[in-house]
């Protein structure tokens, strides 16, 4: 496989390396400042080019200061999923006939946009999904990648067409992929940037038309996105935003006869719902979902500890693990795990929880009331099972806002197959298991539905390699100290998951991604 000239966008590091770090915090901090005044408008749907008004709409508010309001959304209902659709499926005739070279140089430019707008675009996810300020500056960094790392691959693919073998003398033999038609795109709050970018662009960069449905707790960013495209030229009805209910907005773009394909990141029993009615309609075209995780990571006696503390308490706490990839379950070798856990425990409790905007910020408030609801049952159930070593209770702070704090939690003492060690929580909520060696971690670790993303903290060659050889896993990570299991970076590190974890083995950011969006066609000229 050759290599672009791809290089991630790395704002953090660059700032490091040149000096200018304090300088980008207080730009970041301005703009903090500054957006705030935009809020409580009202933002209409975006279909065929224009903005549609709706009877209904809904409030978002900040999940770290539930008393502001961000803004009123349009309540899109069955009709506008209808109205979008027929819009991409107009548009989709004159798109698919835009040259690779035309579609590219419209995200190329969307990526420049971005670019100049980061810092702006960050901010805004502090007040929309509480995300911290270095998660969210490495999240607008990322789309940005994706935008500029899909154009390249088109590039260097000429779109994935060539000419093949001539079988026989005067047989002139040619594959090229084609797109399918108009996608659905249902996207969620984790990475309301990121992924919502990434996700819509492998749909229209490869020739295909887009309804998009975000996360009802976060059409902000998804506006910004959509504001930003219309700036890069988007022709009318290529891109529909509809805001509203997964029952009202998504269950019908799902069901929609004119959908041929649907590329979605979020729950799994959605992913399979919407695998399952693709199947029931007899649709041919492609479900591409990337879905929950459940991420296992061993430390090994011979691990450096320092770097496996570090390590799972960043994968697992940092935005409050909200995250498919967020490290959840541990298996410790028995000979190091007293000295692991009182080590986690330590960092754990000095682990910045707050308001997501300060500097020093790790662990943001949760996203809705459900959550919260969440976190306090299986704390609960964890006190009651087995022992709950740090955090465990929302945090109640004179100083903070009315928003949904809670403390990052370590559980011991529960059985591997206990149902809080093998259901996604979505929770910073981590519970460690001794083993007594290394097979015995990747039986367990392997004896999972799910199987995202998975790290190893160990010294040893041998042990590296037989968890490679044996490990289920779509995304494996070995001694990464500032995340065990999260934090992808656009081409060096493809996401996605096997089992339960994904559905196609494909994975965003990586070679074939783009591939899946579309279908081959083999031409072949006699004489
Ligand atoms: N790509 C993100 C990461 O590597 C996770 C995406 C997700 O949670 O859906 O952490």
């Amino acid at each position: 496989m050759t290599h672009s000239q791809f290089e991630n966008e790395l704002t953090i590091q660059e700032h490091t390396e040149e000096g200018t770090l304090d300088e980008f915090h207080a730009a970041y901090e301005a703009a903090v400042d500054d957006i705030a005044s935009d809020f409580g408008e009202s933002h209409p749907l975006w279909i065929d080019g224009k903005t549609v008004q709706t009877d209904d709409t809904f409030t978002v508010r900040n999940p770290g200061d539930t008393e502001q309001v961000l803004g009123e959304f349009a309540a899109g209902d069955e009709g506008h999923v209808d109205d979008a659709v027929a819009a991409a499926s107009e548009a989709f005739a004159e798109w698919k006939e835009t040259s690779w070279e035309e579609r590219t140089a419209i995200f190329r430019e969307a990526a420049d946009i971005v670019q100049e707008r980061k810092i702006e675009i960050a901010a805004l996810m502090a007040y929309e999904n509480a995300k911290n300020r270095t998660e969210a500056i490495a999240e607008v960094d990322e789309a940005i990648d994706f935008l500029r790392y899909y154009s390249d691959e088109l590039e260097r693919t000429d779109a994935y067409s060539g000419a093949l073998r001539e079988p026989t003398p005067g047989q002139r033999c040619v594959s090229d992929l084609q797109p399918y038609g108009v996608f659905g795109v249902v996207s969620p709050f984790n990475f309301p940037f990121a992924i919502l970018v990434g996700m819509t662009t492998g749909a229209l960069i490869t020739g295909n038309t887009a309804v998009v449905k975000p996360a009802s707790t976060t059409p902000l960013t998804a506006h910004t996105f959509f504001d930003v495209l219309i700036e890069a030229g988007i022709p009318d009805g290529v891109a529909n935003l509809v805001t509203g209910g997964g029952r009202e907005v998504g269950q019908p773009l799902i069901e929609h006869e004119d959908v041929a394909g649907f590329v979605f990141t979020g729950s799994r029993e959605v992913g399979l719902n919407i695998q399952r009615t693709f199947d029931e309609m007899g649709k041919r075209g492609p479900v591409i979902a990337e879905l929950g995780g459940k991420n296992p990571v061993i430390v090994s006696d011979t691990a450096d500890i320092s770097k496996a503390v570090s390590g799972v308490k960043f994968g697992a706490f940092s935005f409050s693990g909200q995250k498919c990839s967020a490290t959840s379950r541990v298996y410790v070798h028995e000979d190091v795990a007293d000295e692991f856990t009182e080590r986690l425990v330590e960092e754990t409790e000095e682990l910045a929880v707050g308001k997501p905007e300060r500097r020093e910020t790790v662990v943001s408030p949760l996203i809705d009331d459900a959550a919260l609801e969440r976190y306090d049952d299986i704390c609960e159930r964890a006190r009651a099972d087995g022992t709950v070593r740090c955090g465990g209770s929302r945090l109640e702070d004179a100083d903070l806002p009315t928003g949904r704090y809670v403390e990052p939690t370590v559980v011991t003492g529960l059985a591997h197959d206990h149902a809080l060690a093998t259901d996604e929580h979505f929770l910073p909520f981590v519970t460690i298991h001794p083993v007594s060696g290394l097979d015995e971690a990747i039986d367990k670790s392997n004896d999972s539905e799910y199987a995202l993303c998975a790290g190893l903290f160990s010294e040893d060659e041998g042990e590296i390699d037989a968890w490679f050889d044996r490990i289920e896993s779509g995304m494996c990570y070995v001694n990464r100290e500032q995340s065990a299991t999260t934090g992808a970076l656009v081409e060096a590190q493809p996401f996605g998951g096997w089992k339960y974890s994904g559905t196609t083995g494909k994975f965003a950011g990586g070679p074939w991604y783009l591939q899946q969006f579309m279908r081959q066609q083999s031409r072949t000229v006699v004489g």
